[in-house]
């Protein structure tokens, strides 16, 4: 069977109307092949509009009910999602090129989100406050927000939709998705199974969640849109630079996930063995691809030795294929820009000095259109240029240091601050990598990679990271209105801060 074959096979058995993905402009290509799966026809602004005016019709409706409900529906979405684990993998390793089991843990993802909100439906806790007049209470109370503008990248195609969507259904708000151009098929699939979760719901009002297709245009269209009260934009720095001040000149809200620069730093203490393979997964795995993956690697001078020749000869043998028809760990590049990137990273890499080992296309891993290659380790004498920036692509640099205060502050020396790990087995490191003047990412390990998080804690990261948080601990709040309320249970007039206004 062709990719596209099975493809349209997967769309069709979940129940996606083949006239969303024939007959269009935008055309989705799969990076297995290189070949064009489907050709999508694209959302203009006038009807991303009307989709926000739709949600803004369904967030009157879904705002009153309960949210213990509407956590109904986010546990039927877990249950079909369940169901359909197999073909959505399929289709994420097929239109993002993930291995197997990273394609079915990305679904597994989605069905912990759910999980978790089914749980949060109960608990949209507000606090009761100490007021300072008697007679009175003070106290928070939690209201939906409003439509929620999701705008996702190609790398998570559907996980990310439901860290936002499991958390904005269960807290009153209607979704407007607008996946990236690279990956639609997930999405319209993931609408499709949601569908289902909708039927057998009932009362669900129309225009709850909804998918549109296209490019950047239609995601500025929910951007100005002033009904969308909150957008959660996925996706590189470049992208979050402009849609932060757009959503903010109309007093919108944001939540920014944007890109990563993550360092590991090995201390002289640590578990060489297990250490190796964090970095491996950290640094390889989803092809280099993820925003966690590990980019920049400190390793102690004492045990430089030690550990690196280990590092090249892992990258010299890690398999690298066919996610669809191998078992290799390492699948394609989403695209041949992807490629250039990388190749330019390394050239201006080893010009600044650096000695790359690996690096190059894949001879025979897959046709001409796809773009396999082998991850790169560069041994870098300093951080300096390509070094600073997040190219999209499996290179890790590798240097060397010597103090820990003093790797620590290098550590922080670049624009993004999403993930971070030490690897020690000294408290006296482990805690001062986690201290105040430690990491200065959204994400401090010790002992685990950079990647691979879990939905239980908020995730995402500071400075060009964008600040976001989304997924578990109280990162539902971002979803929500928070109201202060006042009682006043006495039969007198008493003001704060002991203000007198007799009349
Ligand atoms: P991208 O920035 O090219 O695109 C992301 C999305 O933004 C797409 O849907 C795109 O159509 C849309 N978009 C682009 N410009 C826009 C604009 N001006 N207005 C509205 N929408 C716009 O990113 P990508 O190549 O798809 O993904 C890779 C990047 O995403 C990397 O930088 C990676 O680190 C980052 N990422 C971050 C996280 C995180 O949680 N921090 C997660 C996944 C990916």
């Amino acid at each position: 069977m062709t990719i596209t074959n099975d493809c349209t096979r997967i769309l069709s058995k979940l129940g996606v109307d083949a006239a969303l993905y024939t007959g269009g402009t935008l055309h989705s290509f799969s990076p297995v092949t290189g070949e064009r799966v489907a050709e999508l026809p694209q959302h203009p602004t006038a009807e991303v509009q009307a989709a926000v005016a739709r949600a803004a019709d369904a967030f009157r409706i879904w705002r009153d009910v309960p949210a213990p409900r509407r956590g109904e529906l986010v546990r039927l979405l877990g249950e079909e999602l369940r169901a359909a684990k197999d073909d959505l993998g399929r289709l994420v390793s097929i239109e993002a090129g993930k291995s197997p089991s990273e394609g079915a843990g990305e679904v597994q993802e989605m069905i912990d989100i759910c999980d978790f909100a089914v749980g949060l439906s109960r608990q949209l806790y507000g606090l009761t406050v100490a007021t300072e007049r008697p007679g009175h209470r003070m106290m928070e109370t939690w209201h939906p927000l409003g439509v929620v503008g999701v705008i996702s990248a190609f790398n998570f195609p559907v996980a990310v939709w439901s860290w936002n969507a499991a958390l904005a259904l269960v807290c009153g708000n209607p979704v407007v998705w607008k996946p990236s151009e690279k990956t639609p098929l997930t999405a319209l699939a993931s609408q499709a199974i949601l569908d289902r979760a909708l039927a057998r719901f009932g009362d669900a009002p129309q225009g709850l969640s909804q998918v549109v297709i296209g490019g950047r245009e239609t995601g500025e269209a929910l951007v100005d849109d002033p009904r969308v009260a909150l957008v959660s934009a996925t996706g590189s720095t470049r992208m979050g630079r402009q849609v932060g001040p757009r959503v903010a000149v109309r007093f919108g809200r944001t939540i920014l996930e944007l890109g990563g620069n993550n360092a590991g730093i090995v201390c002289p203490s640590a578990d060489l063995d297990m250490t190796l393979r964090a970095i491996a997964f950290g640094a390889m795995g989803t092809a280099g691809q993820r925003c966690t993956t590990m980019r920049r690697l400190f390793v102690h001078d004492s045990i430089y030795d030690a550990l690196v020749p280990r590092l090249i000869k892992a990258y010299a043998s890690v398999s690298i294929g066919n996610p669809l028809t191998t078992q290799a760990l390492v699948g394609p590049l989403v695209d041949r820009a992807a490629f250039e990137a990388m190749q330019a990273a390394l050239e201006q890499a080893q010009a600044a000095g650096g000695t790359v080992h690996g690096g190059a296309r894949v001879a025979g891993a897959g046709p001409d259109a796809a773009y396999y290659v082998r991850p790169a380790l560069v041994e870098m004498p300093s951080q300096t240029g390509p070094v600073l920036e997040e190219t999209f692509a499996p290179i890790l640099y590798v240097m060397r240091y010597t103090d820990l205060p003093a790797v620590i502050q290098e550590h922080n020396a670049v624009a993004a601050g999403l993930s971070s790990s030490i690897f020690t087995t000294d408290l006296r490191d482990a805690e001062t990598f986690l201290s105040a003047s430690g990491s200065d990412c959204g994400i401090a390990n010790v002992n685990i990679g950079t990647s691979g998080a879990e939905i239980g804690g908020a995730f995402g990261g500071e400075k060009e990271t964008g600040g976001g948080r989304e997924s578990g601990s109280d990162a539902w709040k971002a979803y929500m209105r928070r109201a202060t309320n006042t009682i006043n249970y006495s039969r007198a007039l008493p003001l704060a801060q002991g203000v007198v206004f007799d009349i």
